[in-house]
């Protein structure tokens, strides 16, 4: 894969657009800035690496770069950060990255951004960054929502664009700038690699963009500390706090923060924040317009832990309450025996709030997982049974005799 140094124009906003090719075809990566000001974006390739560097590693592609890259980003990706991706992604491959220029000189930005969706982990990472006691130069000074591929595939630009609109009253309450990036990132992916998989990487490259401002990205972590690891997984934020360090440049640094808190002790703190009863936003299920849908599994275990905490009517506004009790049970007879840390985490609160669900959902539970555990024992049993009786010298020859 050939990356070229990118052309900045106007176009709708600021735009950045780099020429790949790829066995000879080629084609371009586009990023487009809606800011209020005239910012400046990146003309280093730091951007596009990130952005396509899982792509590149999945094909087995190496990765030649015609544009200035940072020299402290391109020693981490060519190492620990491949070697990282590929225990998250055994399909990954290592792949060699060569750049025609380094450049080792900061820009010298101050500014502090963070990713704004709304949700859970944001509204955490705005209270502890911007709202309380923040040092000055950690604050947040800008918030970024982008198009990296989380907004579905057939009306990802409608939803982007119900969902920008929803969230620029809130940045313009917090009176926080709300910088809008859409982007064609997704089409590398072409759906072989899902967004849980590979997020991080894709926002990092928005972030990349913005060297010229920014001094700090604040990546809010989804996991607690406790739940981080290396390994193969479902999604990359399990690594998030291992991965973001890697990817900082000369004039950017990126920080996993949240970590500290379990996804409850986030919950509680933002149902403290007034302006998240209008806005808050967790939903998974939406399609064409930003609400929320009170029924799947992100709106379900933010709506219990509310509800536990006895926040749950202050949220009236922005969730269906009748949807969520209709489907309560149902949730929690799903999440009673769940290995999902954020499931374990609601078991655990309800027990210190000393909440009992009632019996008939343990009940219901326990055969659940009755009917699903034959299949698993079955099969280990007849394997233990087999290799038994492999062992036994007497059975084995009785058995090779019988097959001639
Ligand atoms: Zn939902």
């Amino acid at each position: 894969m050939q990356i070229y140094a990118p052309k900045l124009y106007q176009d709708d906003g600021l735009k950045y657009e780099a020429r790949i090719e790829q066995n000879g075809i080629s084609t371009s990566l586009w990023f487009n800035l809606q800011a209020e000001h005239n910012e400046k974006l990146s003309s280093s390739c730091d951007a596009a690496l990130i952005a396509l560097l899982i792509p590149a590693m999945l094909k087995g592609q190496d990765i030649v770069i015609h544009g200035p890259l940072s020299e402290r980003l391109l020693f981490n990706v060519k190492g620990p950060l491949q070697n990282i991706l590929c225990s998250l992604m055994p399909k990954l491959k290592k792949i060699s990255i060569t750049a025609k220029k380094t450049t080792s000189t900061p820009t010298g930005s101050l500014g502090v951004a963070t990713g704004f969706s709304a949700g859970i982990d944001s509204y955490s990472t705005l209270s502890d960054y911007y709202q309380n006691n923040a040092p000055k130069q950690l604050k947040i000074s800008h918030l970024l929502f982008s198009n990296v591929g989380s907004h579905g595939k057939d009306k990802a630009t409608q939803l982007f664009n119900s969902r920008f609109n929803k969230l620029k009253s809130a940045a313009s309450e917090l009176k926080l700038p709300l910088f809008k990036v859409n982007s064609n990132v997704e089409n590398f992916y072409a759906g072989k690699l899902d967004f849980q998989l590979t997020h991080t990487l894709r926002n990092a490259s928005v972030a990349l963009l913005l060297q010229p401002i920014l001094k700090f990205y604040l990546y809010s972590s989804a996991y607690s500390y406790e739940a981080l690891k290396v390994e193969k997984t479902y999604d990359i934020a399990f690594a998030d706090a291992f991965i973001l360090p890697l990817i900082a440049t000369e004039s950017l640094t990126m920080l996993s923060v949240g970590s500290e808190y379990t996804r409850v002790e986030k919950t509680l703190k933002v149902s403290r924040l007034t302006q998240s009863y209008k806005y808050l936003d967790v939903c998974v299920l939406s399609k064409e317009k930003a609400d929320n849908c009170s029924k799947c599994s992100k709106c379900m275990r933010t709506l219990l832990t509310l509800e536990l905490s006895g926040n749950l009517q202050l949220y009236a506004g922005v969730f269906k309450l009748s949807t969520y009790f209709d489907n309560k049970n149902k949730f929690i007879t799903n999440m009673i025996f769940s290995k999902n840390p954020l499931h374990k985490e609601i078991m655990q609160y309800s027990k210190y709030k000393k909440t009992r669900f009632p019996k008939h959902l343990y009940i219901k539970a326990t055969l659940l997982l009755l009917i699903n555990t034959p299949k698993r024992i079955k099969t280990k049993t007849k394997k233990l049974i087999k290799k038994t009786l492999l062992k036994n010298q007497f059975i084995k020859r009785m058995l090779f005799e019988r097959a001639k």
